[in-house]
């Protein structure tokens, strides 16, 4: 059983909404018409309450079971991001240099039909909170909403979320209990020598070698400073210095970024990041400042509403389209935000061949829609049974 069969009559309907927002998207927090959109959906759909404007354009709307219960979350994010579409679909951008293309119209329109389901069901005790949050593609929307109160004034005990997987199996899902995505964080070194004529560099303090020589010794970080089975990503991204071929530079300037799983491995990186600049800049006579900007935190799933989770996608899917021990990715996720203060689970669901995430060919595959509501449909009525 793939899909619920009340959720597949829906499959039509769930298309044309996906398609719908993926003509119309928008960035951030600047979600008017789209969360208009969903606003107008979730009326239809009858939903008990409906709280719009947390994180601007964000939104939780609550639907009430039968009886008593707890509150359990479901997460979508509803943004865009600033690439010019590729696709050549009938449903293409109507905005030029902005498309879906990280799928979230797909995780929206699996919400709302998981919404329609429960609203029109109501198999479930204690209440769902639907969350709707702008700004994932690097706003932290996921934060704002949780500083601004979500989870308390809600009474959400737990969190769930999905997100597409292109070139995964189509319905296929894959999680892993504990951290499941990185924590990214980004850094800036700024290198001040002293410049001059490039035919007299003893009369020079140079940044260019000693740029050379940070990068370097920053590789070391990994191969040298950190233990072989945890997982730690050091990049060097950006090397700016110089003008011209027979002048040395006054300053050079390196940035990238660190990805990491576990904070006593940022803690490392972040005190040998220190150590190597500071030793670098001595060994080469100039000065030069690391500014290290920790960013969002790892996505760290909850062990038992990991295995719930799982379960329920077995149920969905069959046990041969589930991973509940996949591997774990570098890139981030601003749900982690709610998982800091929540227990819950974020699991990826494939969508078959075709363009990865952020390519502007990308597409969300609509198959996929009904497969994702009948999960978050079921994760409801088994996490919160009727008694
Ligand atoms: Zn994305
Ligand atoms: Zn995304």
């Amino acid at each position: 059983m793939p899909v619920l069969n009340r959720i597949a009559a829906y499959a039509d309907e769930m298309t044309a909404w996906r398609r719908h927002l993926h003509q119309h998207p928008e960035l951030q927090f600047d979600l008017g018409q789209t969360a208009a959109f969903v606003a107008a959906r979730l009326r239809e759909i009858g939903v008990d309450e409906l709280h719009e404007g947390i994180a601007q354009t964000g939104m939780v709307a609550i639907i009430n079971g039968r009886g008593d219960g707890p509150t359990i979350g479901l997460r979508a994010d509803m943004d865009a991001l600033p690439i010019a579409e590729a696709t050549g679909a009938a449903h293409a951008s109507l905005t030029p240099g902005k498309m879906h293309a990280c799928g979230h119209d797909g995780h929206t329109t699996m919400l709302l039909g998981a919404a329609k389901y429960l609203a029109e069901t109501r198999n479930f005790a204690g209440r769902v909170a639907l969350i709707f949050q702008p700004a994932e593609e690097g706003g932290a929307g996921a934060k704002v909403m949780v500083d601004e109160g979500i989870m308390d004034r809600f009474g959400i005990a737990q969190v769930f979320a999905l997100h597409n997987s292109p070139n995964q199996p189509l319905g296929n899902f894959q999680t892993i209990p504990g951290p499941i995505m990185a924590a990214v964080d980004a850094f800036d070194i700024h290198i001040t020598g002293r410049g001059g004529h490039a035919a007299m560099p003893h009369e020079t303090a140079d940044p260019v070698v000693a740029a050379v020589g940070i990068v370097q010794a920053l590789q070391t970080i990994v191969s040298r400073n950190h233990k072989a089975l945890d997982d730690l990503v050091v990049s060097v991204t950006q090397i700016h210095t110089g003008s011209a071929h027979n002048i040395v530079p006054d300053t050079a300037y390196i940035n990238g970024t660190v990805r990491t799983f576990d904070p006593a491995v940022q803690a490392m990186v972040m005190r040998r990041m220190q150590d190597i600049v500071a030793g670098q800049a001595a060994s080469f006579g100039v000065e030069a400042r690391l500014d290290y900007h920790v960013g969002d935190p790892a996505t760290v799933n909850d062990p038992d509403a990991t295995a719930l989770a799982a379960a329920v996608a077995v149920e969905v899917a069959g046990a041969a389209n589930v991973d509940a021990a996949a591997g774990r990715e570098m890139g981030a996720e601003d749900f982690s935000y709610m998982l800091q203060v929540r227990p819950g689970a974020y699991l990826f669901l494939g969508q078959g061949p075709g363009a990865g995430l952020h390519h502007p060919a990308y597409d969300f595959n609509d198959e996929i829609a009904p497969i994702g509501a009948s999960f978050f449909a079921r994760l409801v009525e088994r996490a919160q049974p009727l008694g």
